[in-house]
């Protein structure tokens, strides 16, 4: 789950990484008081969960009232790259002498958190990492031994930071290292790092990405699961317990456990098919668990064809059968389904399936012909 930057700022706070002073706002006026209680001159920041902010107009400097009235008017309901902008971050502004970048992310390929660090911050680090890639100094840190100082010595060498401020940065560094962990936290990203005219160091933005399988460990962070972030199909599913995520093809898909449902999306892939989600009803589906599925899958307007694949092991067929027959009558659905149920009860679920004689329902022995008659039936997405 990403957070909006006041959000990771208020992590921060909490674990003693230094940010600037800040309200966050939903409004003119609330701007203009918190504008007020900060002292000017301030930042309006438009809160998206998109980075380039900055470029596309969504951070203004504001030196008085004035500034910060036109500045909130303009930036609240702007759209950055199909994000529109419904916060605001009023923050006291910061005096730039320099703009560093500072990350800790996990390296999946060697298992271990990453601590990077470079002097070219205030940019896309990505085109940093093309053109110079030796302008950014990294260490991988053994999560028993934590971060050191001597990791915080070594990155600030190899970055070839200024000698006056290695210290601090190497301690926001170990501040930061601890949000990581302590928050669960896969990514912690400040750019920029600014170092101040009285040279302060102070993290001026923030990217945090937390797990969202810990939340149940962090319950303030996942209440603040920001409105409109997530995708509405996806939330829905979630609402449901169901195990969903979207995906931008044309062909709908149910399977039960995750190895099959990933299996049914390549096969699907594979006959020249789009898949429109991945959802899987889990072991042992029930009947009212596989309607909210198809409610969920059907609610996505592009979806011009269902496959349900169904190995029924802990799974009865004969149960999702039920389900369907159940979900039909219920939602009447308006674009054909392919049925495979292979496993325990299979035969009894392909009768209850025959004697419903739903329209539109096509009954497929192999996972392979399913997945070519629903292509077939979805036509191009
Ligand atoms: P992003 O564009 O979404 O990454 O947003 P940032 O928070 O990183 O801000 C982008 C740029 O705005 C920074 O690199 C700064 O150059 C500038 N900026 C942000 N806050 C301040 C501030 O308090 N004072 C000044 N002078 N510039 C700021
Ligand atoms: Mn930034």
């Amino acid at each position: 789950m990403d957070l909006l930057e006041y959000q990771g700022k208020q992590l921060f706070k909490r674990h003693g990484v230094p940010v600037p002073e800040g309200m966050p706002a939903s409004s003119v006026s609330e701007a203009l008081e918190a504008a007020d209680g900060l002292g000017y001159p301030v930042v309006v920041k438009a809160q998206v969960l998109i980075g380039g902010r900055g470029k596309a107009g969504g951070i203004k400097l504001a030196k008085d009232r004035e500034d910060v009235e036109r500045a909130a008017s303009a930036i609240l309901g702007m759209d950055i790259r199909g994000h529109t902008v419904h916060e605001l971050y009023v923050e006291k502004a910061s005096d730039i002498a320099e703009e560093y970048y500072a990350a800790v992310i996990f390296d999946r390929s060697t298992k271990a958190p990453m601590v990077m660090l470079s002097r070219q911050g205030g940019m896309d680090i990505e085109a940093v990492a093309e053109e110079d890639p030796t302008a950014i100094a990294v260490v991988h840190v053994d999560a028993l031994v934590g971060f050191r100082d001597f990791h915080a010595r070594r990155l600030c060498f190899e970055a070839g930071i200024a000698g006056d401020v290695r210290g601090p940065v190497g301690a926001l560094l170990g501040k930061l290292y601890e949000t990581f962990v302590a928050e669960d936290a896969m990514l912690v990203e400040v750019n920029p790092l600014l170092i101040t005219g009285e040279r302060q160091v102070v993290a001026l933005d923030a990217k945090v990405t937390v797990d969202g399988n810990a939340l149940y460990r962090h319950p303030e962070t996942g209440a603040l699961r920001n409105a409109g972030a997530d995708d509405e199909q996806e939330a829905m599913a979630r609402e449901r317990g169901l195990t969903f995520v979207k995906l931008d093809g044309n062909i709908g898909i149910l399977g039960n456990g995750a190895g099959l449902v990933m299996s049914t999306l390549d096969v699907v892939a594979q006959a020249g098919g789009e898949p429109a989600n991945f959802l899987d009803a889990g072991g042992g589906s029930k009947a009212e668990a596989i309607v909210n599925a198809v409610e969920v899958i059907l609610s996505n307007p592009k979806v011009d064809a269902v496959l349900f694949n169904i190995f029924g092991g802990i799974t009865r067929c004969d149960e999702v059968a039920g389900g369907l027959v159940t979900a039909f009558g219920q939602l009447q659905p308006k674009v054909p389904f392919v049925v495979r149920l292979d496993g325990t009860n299979d035969q009894e679920g392909r009768r209850i399936l025959a004697d419903a004689s739903l329209r539109g329902v096509w009954i497929e022995e192999t996972m392979l012909g399913a997945a070519a008659r629903v292509v077939e039936l979805a036509g191009a997405p």
